[in-house]
């Protein structure tokens, strides 16, 4: 048996995620190909950094954010393409479609892959392929999330873990604390953010501050989308906030503007950044270059909200999953020997994993490029 895990895209830096595993077991008659999400880029005229692999068995996308999911537009047609029903929405429409569970297992090729809730977007799950002793691949993912739930997986010998923010460690308390004093601006308060992922949730924690002078984007999941989807993407003591706050027609003349495109490079977001006497723009999330010129100017403000795991948020699910291997993605590791530190000795900076389970041998080995294999 022999795995294989190249990092096509997504390691060194946060850009579009791509991961190629191959997997050679005497049980099949050829290697089995699985596409770990299929990225596009995240800056304007940018290059998505990586191409379709030759034959792929299977694709599988964690969520329906732009970095995860914008590289199927150049995927054949042929391939299966495996998604949650509510990320399915969102995708191009010449896909061959398959279905995944918010939680549960599907066999794909023979190979069962668990899917839970990864805490970060409507419908957005983590990936569990079991295959050796364990394959995880997180997506982008939150343990902070009061809105959508993270369902702790199964062990894993290897994972790839979103690493977004690096080794940063300031909870999302705090983030809403610095949010929270600029609802007395003078300003209608405009904040581009993910359609499926934390504008709900920022229209949830508002409510629950009693303010209610929000508005959220018409291509936004609205509290009736949420409370219709999967009841396992949304915590239990939330349907009872969503059903209380119906979602009101978009309000270009709400406090604070809950609207998309995240970037403000299109969509409700781009035409109001276009009056800035009017509208103060807030980033909660990644930041394109405009917007971190407008910050560094004043012109914009840039408040976190946690939507991918702090430092401790790693360590717990690498202590959970046990793993002999961990990649941290979208991140630039520059001192290992400190991420080492802080999560442990199964952090590696390399793109390429490799594993190996022979009865009488079992070796893990981790490179830095896949020509040395070859
Ligand atoms: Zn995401």
């Amino acid at each position: 048996m022999k795995i294989s895990i190249d990092i096509l895209s997504g390691a060194g830096r946060k850009t579009s995620a791509a991961i190629l595993v191959t997997y050679q077991s005497d049980l099949f008659s050829k290697p089995i190909r699985f596409l770990l999400d299929a990225g596009g880029a995240l800056e304007a005229n940018e290059d998505k950094g990586w191409i379709q692999p030759k034959d792929l068995d299977a694709i599988f996308i964690s969520h329906d954010h732009q970095d995860h999911m914008g590289g199927l537009i150049d995927i054949d047609s042929d391939v299966p393409v495996f998604a949650t029903l509510a990320v399915q929405k969102q995708l191009p429409t010449h896909l061959n479609l398959k279905t995944l569970p918010v939680s549960g297992t599907t066999s794909v090729c023979g190979i069962n892959i668990t899917t839970g809730s990864a805490g970060h977007s409507f419908g957005g799950v983590w990936l569990h392929l079991d295959i050796g002793d364990g394959v995880f691949y997180s997506g982008d993912f939150s343990l902070e999330s009061t809105l959508y739930p993270f369902t702790f997986p199964p062990m894993a010998s290897i994972a790839l873990l979103d690493a977004s923010y690096g080794l940063y460690d300031e909870s999302l308390d705090q983030c809403k604390n610095e949010l929270a004093t600029y609802l007395n601006d003078d300003k209608h308060l405009l904040m581009p953010v993910p359609q499926t992922g934390r504008a709900l949730e920022i229209a949830c924690w508002l409510t629950s501050l009693g303010f209610e002078d929000w508005t959220l984007g018409d291509d936004c999941i609205s509290p009736k989308d949420a409370l219709s989807g999967p009841k396992e993407g949304i915590f239990t003591n939330m349907r009872s906030v969503l059903e209380r706050i119906k979602k009101q027609p978009f309000n270009l003349s709400a406090k604070a503007i809950l609207c998309g495109d995240p970037d403000g490079m299109g969509g409700e977001a781009k035409a109001l950044l276009k009056q800035p006497e009017r509208y103060l723009p807030i980033y909660t999330g990644h930041l394109p270059e405009h917007a971190r010129q407008a910050v560094s100017k004043g012109d914009a403000h840039f408040i976190r909200w946690n939507v991918h795991p702090r430092r401790r948020d790693l360590k717990r699910l690498i202590d959970h999953l046990e793993c002999h291997t961990c990649a941290p993605l979208f991140n630039d590791i520059k001192d290992l020997k400190e991420w080492q530190q802080a999560l442990g000795p199964s952090i590696t900076s390399n793109s390429y994993i490799e594993q190996n389970n022979d009865i009488n041998k079992k070796t893990f080995c981790v490179r830095t490029s896949r020509a040395e294999h070859v």
